[in-house]
């Protein structure tokens, strides 16, 4: 599946696979799930057979789970929400996804403008409102993901190239450099035999894993089990050697300690491995320059890196942060000033923000 991150708020994952099983009419609405296995998504009350907990991902919305690739479940119809603007956007993904998988030649802007029945402005308007990034962006983006996938998957470098539809070696080389964050070659043994070093320790915000690359830490998660996060790192890094760490990880683990304990006392000068598409790059930057005690709103953020319509994306890019403190998301709240979702948990995010207001 490809497109835009689930929201993973482990903590609230498990409130909500409790719903479903219930099959609660009362969670239609607020969230779907969907079934890797089948390509499906659901209302929470959908009567058919529930699917192995491990198959299913959270999504907020029928949106959100097109954009993914998962198709309405013919039984209890959750794609009735979505306007027509949203179907719009959907069909544009869908078409470039498609062309990739075919490896075709990807459609200009100005043929699925045609094929949308409005002008190439028009698309492109709707389709940065409801996404944050352009057309062109966003062809980018799925391009540089099949890439990772080859390379992670052992690929010959130019084999994954020629895969993305690259027009030349040149150009992806110099592509490369800006989307995976690192040179292809570097990512390719890196995805091989990337080695990482991890641990976990007990923290008063429950269990605290912190992994490092040999760029950088690459996970900061927290949770209350840590046989959890250590089986979502195994999953996230699954091509990688774990080596004992060494006495300057463990250096560095005990630094992103105090930052769980005292997260307004200090800013984080660990060298970091930040994996992520140019936009998620882009919102996880511009989290780097809040404050600690200041908080704010998911649209001052989508301001603050030029991109004014897009809030909802923006909220996505928080939304798939692994790193957490040292990319400070729990710094972003709704404009009504509830907290919204954390993805370590809504009450991790209340403490933390208040430790961060008593530090003042
Ligand atoms: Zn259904």
């Amino acid at each position: 599946m490809t497109g835009t991150t689930p929201i993973i708020d482990s903590a609230s994952d498990a409130e909500r696979w409790r719903l479903v099983l219930a099959r609660d009419a009362r969670a239609d609405g607020q969230f779907v799930y969907a079934v890797q296995t089948t390509g499906v998504y659901c209302r929470p009350s959908c009567p058919a057979r529930r699917p192995k907990r491990a198959n299913v991902n959270f999504y907020t919305n029928a949106y959100s789970a097109e954009l993914a690739g998962y198709r309405p479940c013919k039984r209890c119809c959750p794609a009735a929400a979505i306007t027509r603007d949203d179907q719009t956007v959907i069909a544009v993904c869908q078409t470039l996804q498609g062309a990739l998988e075919r490896l075709q030649r990807l459609p200009s802007a100005a043929q699925l403008a045609a094929e949308a029945g409005l002008s190439v402005s028009q698309l492109q308007r709707l389709f940065t409102a409801a996404l944050g990034i352009t057309i062109n962006q966003y062809a980018q983006a799925l391009r540089s993901q099949q890439v990772q996938q080859a390379l992670a998957a052992g690929s010959a470098i130019t084999d994954a190239i020629a895969a993305a539809g690259y027009s030349s070696t040149g150009h992806f080389y110099q592509k490369a450099t800006s989307e995976l964050g690192m040179p292809a070659r570097r990512y390719q043994r890196q995805g091989q035999a990337m080695t990482i070093e991890f641990a976990i320790t007990d923290t008063t915000l429950g269990a605290l894993l912190v992994a490092r690359s040999d760029v950088g830490i690459c996970a900061i998660a927290l949770g209350d089990n840590p046989q959890v996060l250590a089986t979502e790192l195994r999953q996230r890094f699954a091509g990688a050697r774990r080596v004992t760490p060494s006495e300057e990880f463990n250096r560095q683990l005990q630094q992103v300690v105090a930052l769980v304990e005292q997260p307004g006392a200090r800013s984080i000068t660990l060298p970091l491995d930040i994996r992520g598409t140019a936009f998620q790059r882009r919102v996880w930057q511009a989290l780097q320059s809040i404050k600690p005690g200041q908080t704010v709103h998911y649209s001052e953020l989508a301001q603050r890196i030029g991109a004014p319509t897009a809030a909802r994306a923006v909220a996505n890019a928080c939304g798939a942060n692994t790193l957490a403190i040292a990319i400070p998301c729990h710094r972003v709240v709704r404009q009504d000033g509830s907290l919204s979702g954390y993805r370590w948990g809504v009450e991790r995010k209340r403490e933390l923000l208040k430790r961060e207001a008593d530090t003042d």
